[in-house]
């Protein structure tokens, strides 16, 4: 199974990627594609379409284009709901210790990583971003 993983604008500013790629190698996450980029807001609203009726969407999408990201396509067995929790909850506040967001988030919005939340969202989210090229499993 593959996942696909964002490494978000502030914790790229922070010099966290090294740090979170470690610990998706660390966890067992073979890291089978990567790649940087500055989104535009066009990007970064196409990527997160699935929220545009949602109040927190333009601001989101200021952040998302804010600065550099990450991403990352993740395979291992069950990659998907293993990195949702090594993640752990969309609000840093309420998310397990020693989770990444825990660790590294600084607030609801700005919360460090992405992940996909099933296998189907993993697959149009890496397609929106990697080729199949780019991808080395
Ligand atoms: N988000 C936000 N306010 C909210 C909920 C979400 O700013 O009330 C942001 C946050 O960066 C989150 C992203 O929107 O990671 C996508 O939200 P989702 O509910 O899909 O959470 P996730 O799947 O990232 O845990
Ligand atoms: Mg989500």
């Amino acid at each position: 199974m593959q996942t696909f993983a964002i490494i978000k604008p502030d914790a790229v500013a922070r010099n966290l990627t090294g740090e979170i790629l470690a610990a998706m190698e660390n966890s067992g996450l073979r890291i089978v594609a990567l790649k940087r980029l500055h989104l535009s807001r066009e990007q970064a609203a196409g990527f997160y379409a699935v929220h545009r009726e949602r109040p927190f969407f333009d601001s989101l999408i200021t952040y998302m284009s804010s600065g550099p990201v990450v991403c990352v396509v993740l395979a291992g067995e069950n990659a998907v709901p293993r990195w949702r929790e090594l993640m752990g909850a969309t609000d840093p506040a309420r998310a397990e210790p020693g989770t990444l967001r825990r660790k590294y988030g600084q607030s609801l919005e700005a919360n460090a990583v992405h992940g996909s939340d099933a296998a189907e969202t993993a697959a149009f989210e890496t397609a929106y971003f990697f080729s199949a090229l780019e991808i080395v499993d």
